[in-house]
């Protein structure tokens, strides 16, 4: 039997230099890969002979698939439970709303707890199955200032500890994509240079570092801000802080929660125009923008009742915000989707721009798949109908909703 190929039409959602073009993409299912990328809707003998299945048509929105560097859970369950459902349930969840692709993210736990996420998240990488891939892991923690810890747990809080650090890189195995720390710790920078040299993007977060302090994790390597003004000194005039150096220094990768509760729409709006995409949609050479959309999800989105929590901590959801019982904001239940449509509602940023910083910049920065027009790229692709909403995600070329007919029933 020849292998099945599906046909996906629509118009190119993202500001690369196929941007606004109607396009229809030959996926095979097999190999999971696009493997011809025709004009138009493409001709009956190309595509409607030859495929098996069409999707979407002249006013359908197709976009690679979002790739989120930052997420705890869904469903009530969190990647730090160390278990093979956690992976499943919140890979399987999040896919439901375009991501495909994800850094299963571990918040400050024990190192026991840790090695455990660890070791099921490493046999996790790179399966393609029903749910997001997961590219690599991030931990979040544990070397952290306390006295920005936001919602991490202050007892799971670490000196910098090169020792540990070995335990986790040996048991990761080239796992671990991300590493969020506080580069003003004393013992910081050589771990950031430790972590560069093992392949691993640092992150500078949950942290008071003053602006010569992050300068200084620049310096030794660190490429990424996590969650831009959330858990770090807020940009003042005199002391710009690492929010400083996140909006000058190019060398830095901004990773925000556009969700209208974490940052204020303005300053969304300042974030976009210092890091967002500078080059014309449809230009040839569009670079990457250095913005990053990040859901900060947690199991609170779409939790059973009572099973709102971050890690062990139990977690309250209210009009979309996840805090604490103390009021401390406690990440979100936000989906990459609605972190699109943030971006584009509350900023200046175009849709197809806003699509760009879900899936092109994060991509980028860890070298993750990202679903392309092009012959050979994986068909990791988001749908959208005529009215914007999600019609299908497709992972490897396998689709990822049922469909609504199938739902109705
Ligand atoms: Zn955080």
């Amino acid at each position: 039997m020849s292998s099945s190929r599906w046909a996906l039409s629509g118009r190119w959602g993202v500001d690369d230099a196929r941007c606004g073009e109607l396009l229809t993409l030959v996926v095979d299912r097999a190999s999971g890969r696009v493997e011809e990328v025709l004009s138009g809707l493409g001709s009956s003998a190309n595509a409607g002979d030859l495929c098996e299945q069409r999707h979407g048509g002249e006013t359908s929105i197709l976009a690679p698939g979002y790739v989120d560097l930052h997420v705890h859970g869904a469903a009530g369950f969190d990647f730090a439970d160390g278990s093979d459902e956690a992976f499943s349930v919140i890979c399987r969840h999040h896919a439901r709303f375009g991501t495909t692709a994800l850094c299963a993210t571990i918040l400050a736990s024990s190192p026991e707890a840790t090695l455990r996420a660890i070791e099921v998240g490493r046999q996790k990488l790179g399966l393609v199955g029903r749910g997001a891939r997961v590219v690599g892991l991030h931990l979040e923690g544990p070397f952290l200032a306390p006295e920005r810890a936001g919602a991490q747990p202050p007892e799971h809080l670490r000196a910098p500890d090169p020792l540990l650090l070995e335990e986790l890189l040996a048991a990761a195995a080239g796992g671990i994509s991300l590493m969020t720390l506080a580069p003003e710790l004393p013992g910081a920078l050589p771990l950031v240079e430790r972590l560069v040299d093992a392949g691993v993007v640092v992150s500078m977060g949950h942290s008071s570092a003053t602006y010569e302090q992050a300068c200084a994790g620049i310096a030794a390597g660190c490429r990424l801000g996590t969650h831009a003004f959330n858990a770090m000194r807020g940009l003042h005039h005199r002391e710009p802080g690492l929010a400083g150096a996140l909006l000058t220094r190019d060398e830095l990768v901004a990773e925000v929660i556009a969700d209208g509760q974490h940052v204020a729409a303005p300053v969304l709006e300042i974030l976009w125009r210092l890091k967002g995409q500078r080059s014309e949609p449809g230009a040839a050479d569009v670079g990457h923008g250095k913005l990053a959309l990040i859901t900060d999800c947690t199991a609170a989105l779409d939790a059973p009742a009572g099973g709102a929590r971050l890690g062990n901590t139990s977690v309250q959801v209210n009009d979309g915000a996840v805090r604490l019982p103390d009021g401390t904001l406690a990440g979100s239940a936000l989906t990459m989707e609605r972190a699109v449509s943030g971006l584009a509602t509350m900023t200046s940023a175009s849709w197809e721009a806003a699509r760009g910083a879900a899936s092109r910049t994060p991509a980028a920065l860890i070298d993750a798949p990202l679903g392309g027009a092009e012959v050979g790229a994986v068909a990791d692709l988001v749908l959208y109908d005529g009215e914007g909403a999600l019609e299908q995600v497709f992972i490897g070329g396998a689709p990822q909703l049922a469909a609504r007919e199938e739902e109705k029933r």
